[in-house]
């Protein structure tokens, strides 16, 4: 019997400076410091796409949108998961379901989460039950802890038709 469904996991971290916005899951967070990085910084997404990925076997987003080429500069991380969501499609694939984590100390992330996860699932053609976003403080521990950064972990789950 064929097997027909892969697993993927990713994972992400961005700094947090001044003068940026903050954008998780697509949805725009008020906050006084925003990720920096090459694209929108949207680390949850970015985690979400490199597990889409790594299922296929077919490396990381750095690979696919190289932060050297200056075409991803300020790239909508959205647009690239569309972009990453046709590659797996096209090889026959689709998503079953993610599951998701934030790891933040500041803001408070959960009002914001069932937007993320209509954005997601409107990009993905999913229903929102099939993405599943959590966010956890790091208990002050660790760069994420200190409020440097924000870190993502993702896992997906791909399933194919018997052809
Ligand atoms: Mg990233």
């Amino acid at each position: 019997m064929a097997i027909n469904i892969r697993i993927g996991n990713g994972y992400d971290i961005h700094r947090l400076v001044p003068e940026r916005s903050l954008i998780l899951g697509g949805v725009t967070i008020p906050h006084e410091l925003g990720l920096l990085g090459h694209s929108d910084a949207d680390v949850l997404t970015h985690a979400i796409m490199d597990a889409m990925l790594g299922a296929l076997s077919l490396g990381d987003i750095g690979l696919h949108f190289p932060p050297s080429d200056p075409q991803w500069k300020g790239a909508d991380s959205l647009n690239l998961l569309a972009q990453v969501n046709q590659l797996i499609q096209d090889k026959g694939w689709q998503v079953g379901n993610i599951d998701s984590v934030i790891v933040a100390e500041r803001p408070k992330l959960k009002p914001h989460i069932p937007a993320m996860r209509d954005r997601l699932a409107a990009v993905l053609n999913l229903m929102p039950d099939q993405i599943g976003v959590k966010a956890t403080t790091n208990e002050k521990l660790d760069a994420t802890g200190r409020e440097e950064g924000m870190a993502a972990y993702a896992v997906v789950l791909l399933h194919r038709q018997e052809r």
